[in-house]
């Protein structure tokens, strides 16, 4: 359950605590894909509103930025936001939101809902460049043959442009612990 009526929760006296099953499908990304969230989230009543902490888990599709494949990338969200009610659970009067920018609110009828701090969350832990494996082998500078997938035909002198660089400061740092040796 995303949506949570909490009308018995903001009732209840400050520090009372209620805990939620999440397992849910979401558009994560807002991009048409569905995501699998689960976990547990413990609500808490407090002066002011409600708080929501918990961890979820969920998985997204991303393309790796070495090889540009599709996977599944894990993600852990550590949740942890107060939430207030926009009106007084007993008289139903309005309630003055709080001077915080972006807060999240409970609706007029006591829904928490939750999928908007899950989207915010996911998209904060979303690798910026995301890698299908941490040794992923990449394309083919010559070919674009996916290297994960074994060796293309091209020939063994045409070399990644990456590795040579890598080798020039390879060979760079060598020079540099010589000459610190030589001064000892
Ligand atoms: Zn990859
Ligand atoms: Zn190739």
């Amino acid at each position: 359950m995303m949506q949570l009526n909490v009308s018995q929760l903001l009732k209840a006296s400050i520090g009372s605590i209620r805990n939620y099953e999440v397992s849910e499908i979401i558009d994560i990304a807002g991009d048409g894909s569905s995501s699998l969230v689960q976990g547990e989230v413990r609500l808490m009543r407090t002066d002011r509103g409600i708080l929501a902490k918990g961890t979820l888990h969920t998985e997204v599709e991303v393309t790796c930025s070495r090889c540009l494949s599709l996977f599944s990338c894990p993600l852990a969200l550590n949740i942890e936001e107060e939430y207030f009610p926009t009106t007084d659970v007993v008289s139903g009067a309005f309630l003055p939101m709080p001077d915080e920018p972006s807060c999240f609110t409970i609706d007029e009828h006591h829904v928490l809902d939750l999928t908007e701090v899950i989207c915010q969350y996911a998209l904060l832990v979303i690798p910026m460049k995301p890698l299908c494996r941490e040794d992923c082998a990449g394309l083919c500078p010559n070919c674009g043959h996916n290297l994960n997938h074994g060796a293309c035909d091209c020939p063994p002198q045409a070399t990644d442009p990456r590795w040579s660089e890598l080798s020039k400061l390879a060979l760079a740092s060598d020079v540099s612990v010589n000459k610190r040796k030589g001064t000892e």
